[in-house]
């Protein structure tokens, strides 16, 4: 029967959106520039992440300050464990609430020296889960944690890996994102598989268009997502041709995003990377269209 027709009578589904924080100004003019196309698909919420080991603590803090400030969107920090104490982790967490920042993206973060072990902190949180429940000694924060498909790659076994994500969400959080994927049985069977440990909160997928393959390559293998075959061919000997390779990174991402759609799938996050055509266009497919703020009232004159 293949796909259903595009935007048959359906609800178009609830998207959330992930920026990271721009390093310099004219980074931070395209990251506002990306906001603002991004804010008409009213999303349910947007995520800034956080650099490792803390390294974007202040443009982290700034960025999502500047969203509460500025615009009618719901951001979310992301806030890790990594070289901070538990009274530090808190302390910035407590910032966020008093400026109005309410849901945190929780996580345990990656050691600062590529490739080590983590270590925590003497006084800090170990993990995710305990990350979650100090948060909501803090405060009554809306948390996301992560979740991952494809194991995470210091995961004794899957069903450690998915122990583990229980133990976020029975410590207190709401959802959890995906880290990438791009075989969308991969996402189905780990949907099945959170089910039979008995997770029963929303399991988002998470969704990288991808433009650049060579980089989005190494990325993906360095968090343990799989790059397959069938997507290394269909970009091979675009090297030099950006256009056709934005043309081919929307193909796969719709393709991958209606799949899911059709399996019931009805809440994505878009990892933006801070560029918002590819993600515009793909929720565009998905049948999001943009809301216009409205016109200012013209008072008829006399
Ligand atoms: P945890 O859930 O604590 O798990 C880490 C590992 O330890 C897993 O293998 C888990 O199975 C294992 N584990 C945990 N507790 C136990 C236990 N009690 N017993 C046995 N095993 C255990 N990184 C950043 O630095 N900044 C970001 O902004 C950021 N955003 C992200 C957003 C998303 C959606 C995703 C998917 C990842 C993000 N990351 C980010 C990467 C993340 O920090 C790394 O993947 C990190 O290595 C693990 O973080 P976690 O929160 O999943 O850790």
């Amino acid at each position: 029967a293949g796909l259903p027709a595009p935007n048959a009578d359906r609800t178009p589904p609830v998207l959330s959106f992930e920026f990271f924080p721009p390093r310099t100004d004219v980074l931070e003019q395209q990251l506002w520039a990306c906001i603002r196309r991004l804010e008409t698909l009213r999303p349910s919420f947007v995520s800034v992440t956080y650099g490792a080991g803390g390294s974007t603590q202040a443009r982290t803090h700034d960025t999502v300050a500047r969203l509460v400030k500025e615009t009618d969107l719901t951001p979310a920090a992301h806030l890790t464990c990594v070289d901070a104490s538990r009274g530090e982790v808190d302390d910035v967490a407590r910032r966020y609430w008093d400026c109005g920042v309410k849901h945190i993206v929780a996580l345990r973060g990656d050691p600062t020296v590529k490739g080590g072990r983590f270590e925590s902190h003497p006084d800090g949180y170990a993990s995710a889960a305990e990350l979650v429940a100090g948060l909501k000694r803090v405060a009554d924060f809306e948390i996301t944690v992560a979740a991952y498909p494809e194991m995470h790659p210091e995961a004794t076994s899957p069903q450690a890996d998915l122990d583990n994500l229980k133990r976020k969400l029975d410590a207190g959080a709401n959802r959890a994102i995906t880290q990438l994927f791009f075989d969308v049985e991969t996402y189905l069977r780990f949907l099945d598989q959170c089910l039979a440990v008995g997770i029963t909160a929303p399991v988002v997928p998470g969704i990288m268009p991808v433009s650049n393959f060579g980089p989005a390559k190494r990325f993906a293998e360095s968090c343990g997502a799989r790059v397959p075959d069938w997507l290394e061919s269909m970009f091979a000997g675009t090297e030099g041709d950006l256009e056709t390779r934005r043309m081919i990174g929307v193909a796969i991402a719709a393709e991958q995003v209606r799949l899911l759609q059709a399996n019931g799938v009805d809440e994505f996050h878009f990892y933006t990377l801070n560029r918002p055509d590819l993600t515009y266009a793909i929720a565009h497919i998905l049948g999001v269209r943009p809301v216009q703020a409205e016109p200012p009232l013209v008072m008829p004159a006399g």
